[in-house]
């Protein structure tokens, strides 16, 4: 299989969908990102639509980009005028990129209905702006818009527009599945029918609507197209885009194409969650190859037989895209779930160590306690058991109060008593909460012996109440997430008084902090 160009648009089509809006600084730094990558095109924004791109573009050009070429997008000049007066042209020029794409309409029903004008003038507009950029000396990617919808309404006008923008000189002829409903094999066949007309290389552009922005993207590299456009993570309007973090390793590893070098592959699970960090989305841990899930193991069975080989159950090695195999502990866990994740934590079990984890989970579960989110709880356990392991701190006692006076309004207050280092500490903390009271009291007790502690943040608090009728003993469980030096990581509590269950939580994620491996 040939050479394939990825083209990323999600500062662009991906800021189109709901819940993203970036910065200038953003998408600077999503742009260089994605250059260090190896990403081949990278859309930037349209600078004749806002200020904000028109800034971005003057910034960016200013970044070492490699290999990679910024494009600026817009549309063709505008019906009944000149490219000469047209400002949406100038505006591209101005933006000074390397590459340009233009957009134009190729459904003869759009012309009539939304552009409201003739086909022959529509022609006309594709074919005079390209060879205006041209002319200018840029490389032009002309994105015919609706062009499988056009094809199959009016086959003859959807090829004329292709060969309007071909002759002008496009260098790429961008094929748009813009309103995501068409399936994979109409993609393909359209694609081969528009490749024995047409000889300037073809791209897609696919959206998801049917749920099938991928695969209609990898049908369109079967029929012939040589740059795939999509978005980093699939962002994008509506249901988003064809997601490039799928259909990148789809096409490396599994249809041959050569998109980028091997080594950046192992980078991708790395760039997928610093993109989702920056347009500030939850990472959806469910994504294929890249997701916190994608190589997770949660079936005893399934676990066991991982362990003897890594292949039974993964349709790659995960390595491949930097990501990793993780064995789930839950009550459903088998004896290899728990000798997995201690291998990878570098410690030696026994068999009645293996038991005990085991059992005191499955006992834990049953009380409400749930492991699965909670994966500093669970190593914590595993630590534990080292030879020589020393608790860094070891509660005595602890005192919470919650007030409301009235002229005095609310006030929480918490004392907690530990041994440290051989030292009985008591602290006091204020709070606007009995747990934010406590969290700070315990925080209190431990920073002096332990300076690292200092940048400890707690970044999610989770209450959930348990439904009696599940048998659980516990009533009330908590999650709390705590991050310190860009390390993220979640501790479980439960009882049936909120503040133990709490406090569980909390003791176990300072305890964590003090005693993880990859500090
Ligand atoms: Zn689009």
């Amino acid at each position: 299989m040939p050479q394939v160009f990825l083209y990323d648009t999600t500062l662009r089509d991906g800021t189109q969908r709901e819940d993203i809006s970036l910065s200038v600084e953003d998408k600077l730094s999503i742009t260089k990102r994605l250059a260090d990558f190896g990403i081949q095109y990278i859309e930037g924004g349209w600078p004749g639509s806002n200020p904000k791109d028109v800034e971005y573009f003057t910034r960016a050009a200013e970044l070492d980009l490699g290999a990679t070429r910024l494009v600026a997008f817009g549309s063709t000049r505008h019906k009944h005028t000149t490219c000469k007066q047209d400002a949406n042209l100038h505006a591209l020029l101005d933006a000074n990129t390397p590459t340009i794409t233009l957009v134009g309409k190729s459904w003869d029903y759009h012309v009539r209905q939304v552009l409201d004008t003739t086909l022959e003038e529509n022609l006309a507009m594709i074919r005079d702006s390209i060879a205006y950029l041209k002319d200018a000396g840029r490389e032009v990617i002309f994105d015919a818009e609706h062009f499988f919808d056009g094809f199959l309404a009016n086959r003859d006008y959807a090829l004329a527009v292709l060969e309007a923008a071909a002759s002008a000189g496009a260098d790429w002829l961008i094929l748009c599945e813009t309103n995501g409903g068409k399936l994979p094999w109409e993609v393909e066949q359209i694609v081969r029918e528009v490749r024995q007309t047409i000889n300037t290389p073809l791209g897609c552009h696919c959206h998801n609507d049917s749920g099938c922005g991928v695969a209609n993207s990898l049908a369109a590299v079967r029929g012939g197209c040589t740059q795939v456009q999509g978005t980093t993570n699939g962002y994008g309007e509506r249901v988003g885009n064809a997601n490039l973090t799928t259909i990148l390793p789809d096409l490396q590893l599994k249809m041959d194409c050569q998109v980028v070098a091997p080594e950046r592959l192992r980078e991708l699970t790395a760039l997928s969650r610093y993109v989702a960090e920056v347009v500030n989305l939850k990472h959806d841990d469910h994504a294929p190859y890249i997701g916190h899930s994608a190589f997770a193991h949660k079936g005893g069975i399934h676990v066991a037989a991982v362990l003897k080989s890594s292949d039974t159950y993964q349709h790659i090695d995960p390595a491949l895209v930097g990501n990793e195999t993780r064995s789930i502990i839950s009550e459903l866990s088998g004896r290899g779930n728990i000798l997995y994740r201690a291998q990878a934590l570098g410690i030696d079990l026994n068999g009645d160590e293996v038991q005990k984890v085991l059992n005191d989970i499955k006992r834990l579960e049953y009380e409400g306690f749930t492991f699965e989110a909670a994966e500093a709880s669970v190593e914590l356990m595993l630590y534990r058991l080292r030879p020589g392991y020393v608790q860094p701190f070891e509660l005595i006692d602890y005192f919470v109060i919650s007030e409301r006076r009235q002229n005095r309004g609310l006030l929480s207050e918490a004392t907690v008593k530990v041994r440290v280092k051989g030292d009985v500490k008591f602290t006091a903390g204020e709070g606007n909460g009995p747990v934010n009271a406590l969290t700070r009291a315990l925080h209190d007790s431990l920073v002096e012996a332990y300076p690292t502690l200092q940048n400890l943040c707690m970044t999610d608090y989770k209450v959930r109440i348990l439904d009696g009728a599940t048998g659980t003993a516990a009533s009330i469980r908590v999650l709390i997430d705590f991050q310190s030096d860009g390390k993220k990581w979640t501790t479980v509590g439960a009882s049936p008084n909120i503040i133990e269950a709490s406090w569980r939580a909390l003791s176990d994620s300072m305890e964590y902090a003090l005693v993880r491996q990859d500090k």
